[in-house]
């Protein structure tokens, strides 16, 4: 069967990367979270002293673009890929809520964009992925041969986002994880190089009132009308 790319975009706390998971496992392809990536720089930067009071050292990071080095490593046991930043496991480090309050720093920067499009662009060339974030269907894959885009209600995202975060023990309140979304919503939407917008071609889910399952079947039954044929399971 011919294989395709999957671009799923939309808000943060969406469920993109949960969907995203299931649609590659089932179909056999590759999972790639290119916010992991954005939030792996936003790391280098507060570890190297580029960030102060809130401010990002745009020169200084720019400076050290080139010795920034972001990939991820596929662990066969757990199915799961590992985001390193320069030879070492982040992966559970840039998940935490003070990476996020600084990954909208970063992620604007022009620079820092274009070379992780460049990167994520490179891991899409044999087709067979399917990519989470906020410009996969209009950057990154403008040719994907299927485009998602993802909605939520606010309050339903700062839930989950919340109750993700609590069982993994993070000492977060539901108020800074909904102040979190909204600015990062905010920030995504408005910023001048790539922003977050539905790609003209995107089928929209919002899944308020969804579960994850008929989520995922929704997304499903437009890959394999895009197929032409069943996927295997
Ligand atoms: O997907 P996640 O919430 O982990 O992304 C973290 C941040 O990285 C986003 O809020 C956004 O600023 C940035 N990002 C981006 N473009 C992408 C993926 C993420 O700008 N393709």
């Amino acid at each position: 069967m011919r294989r395709i790319n999957i671009a799923i975009d939309g808000f943060s706390s969406c469920g993109k990367s949960t969907l995203a998971r299931q649609l590659a496992q089932h179909l056999g392809y590759t999972y790639i979270d290119s916010g992991a990536m954005y939030r792996a720089v936003a790391l280098y930067a507060m570890e190297h002293g580029l960030v102060k009071d809130g401010v990002l050292d745009r020169d200084g990071l720019l400076e050290r673009l080139g010795g920034l080095d972001i990939r991820f490593k596929h662990d066969p046991l757990t199915d799961r890929s590992a985001t390193m930043l320069n030879g070492r496991d982040v992966e559970h480090r840039i998940r935490s809520m003070d990476v996020s309050d600084h990954v909208t720093l970063v992620s604007p920067v022009p620079e820092v964009r274009a070379k992780l499009v460049q990167l994520q662009q490179r891991m899409g060339r044999e087709k067979g992925v399917v990519m989470d974030g906020r410009d996969i269907g209009t950057v990154v894959f403008p040719d994907a041969e299927v485009k998602l885009f993802m909605t939520a209600r606010p309050e339903v995202r700062a839930l989950r986002r919340y109750q993700e975060l609590r069982a993994k023990g993070a000492p977060v309140t539901l108020a800074e994880v909904e102040d979190n979304i909204r600015r990062r919503d905010l920030d995504d939407t408005t910023r001048k190089a790539d922003p977050l917008t539905q790609a003209a071609d995107a089928i929209g889910i919002d899944n308020s009132d969804l579960t994850a399952l008929e989520q995922f079947n929704l997304a499903l039954g437009h890959v394999v009308k895009v197929l032409g044929e069943p996927a295997e399971a």
